[in-house]
């Protein structure tokens, strides 16, 4: 065998291997996927009379149930003066891989003199890593209740996260956004649920004001989104608003943005103990879109300036509704 082998140095996608097979043709010494520790320091394996009897891949092992099998070691090893250590040293490197591999036989006919050469001897201790940590993540509740509210099965929350948070540029709107995604926006009827509000009902229309009734289906939300409608043409669903479902990055933004002058005024009206109302509404978005507006001809931002623009000259529309 010759020495760091399994050296990763050409991560490629794991996805397309069958992972249990790739940990079976592993080779276990000299791996630096496959590690002990040694003064607090991860150290690969190397035992050589172990190769000397023919044991060389993980799938040159046996395992039952999950557990390295030692008696079956034990009939391998011709030399076991030091084999508590090294039957230690290997079930500690082998901690994380057990679980997958669970029960395996190994084949007694093949001949495991030769290093095999496998695929999986490309891929990186850091895929592995990746892929262990995958399975244990469970995805957030908030996704399962926002397909609930939205009766919407197939939202792929990877991309969601990705064009809301991941590529907004400005940190406030993507940090916005993130607490809208996971459901920790303050709104009255999460500050009810963490005990720092009496009710959770909406200062404007009575209603349980949770973060798709702030951002979407209250009175004043409905104004402002069909007022956007009307101007942007468009016909925004809750699942545009909150996930960005059917928008291009412009819209994302400029969506992004409208959502936020709504959160934004709900607080500042909180804090200062004024209910909202479709005249204060209007005012407050008109303000706030002049300050876009002109914030992005200082930036020169045209892509953001010519929309918001837009709305703004147009706000007088609100009114008449
Ligand atoms: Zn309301």
């Amino acid at each position: 065998m010759q020495y760091n082998q399994c050296k990763p140095n050409n991560p490629q996608d794991i996805e397309d291997l069958n992972l249990r097979e790739s940990w079976l043709d592993q080779i276990i010494w000299g791996n630096p996927a496959l590690t002990t520790t040694k003064a607090n320091k991860p150290v690969s394996l190397f035992f050589p009379h172990w190769i000397d009897s023919n044991l060389i891949q993980i799938r040159d092992l046996r395992f039952s149930g999950g557990r390295l099998d030692v008696r079956f070691l034990l009939t391998k090893l011709s030399n076991t003066s030091d084999f508590i250590r090294e039957a230690y040293a290997v079930n500690l490197a082998l901690k994380n891989v057990k679980p997958i591999i669970k029960d395996h036989e190994p084949d007694a006919n093949r001949a495991t003199t030769t290093l095999p050469n496998c695929n999986p001897c490309i891929i990186g201790s850091k895929k592995f890593y990746e892929h262990i940590v995958k399975k244990k993540i469970e995805r957030p509740i908030s996704e399962r209740k926002w397909r609930e509210i939205m009766q919407h099965d197939v939202l792929d929350f990877k991309e969601i996260y990705n064009k809301k948070v991941g590529t907004i540029k400005e940190k406030k709107l993507a940090e916005f956004n993130f607490k809208v995604l996971h459901m920790i926006l303050s709104c009255n009827y999460n500050l009810t649920k963490w005990g720092l509000a009496n009710n959770d009902q909406c200062d404007a229309c009575d209603q349980k004001q949770d973060i798709a009734h702030l951002l979407y289906s209250c009175t004043l939300s409905r104004t402002v989104w069909n007022f956007v409608d009307q101007i942007m043409d468009t016909n925004l669903l809750l699942s545009d608003i909150i996930c960005a479902v059917n928008l291009n990055p412009v819209q994302t933004e400029i969506i992004t943005i409208i959502s936020f002058m709504l959160y934004k005024q709900w607080l500042i009206f909180r804090a200062a103990g004024i209910s909202r109302n479709i005249n204060n509404c209007i005012r407050f978005l008109t303000a706030e879109l002049y300050t876009r507006v002109k914030l992005y001809e200082h930036t020169n931002n045209i892509t953001l300036q010519e929309p918001l623009k837009n709305l703004l000259n147009n706000t007088h529309i609100m009114y008449a509704v």
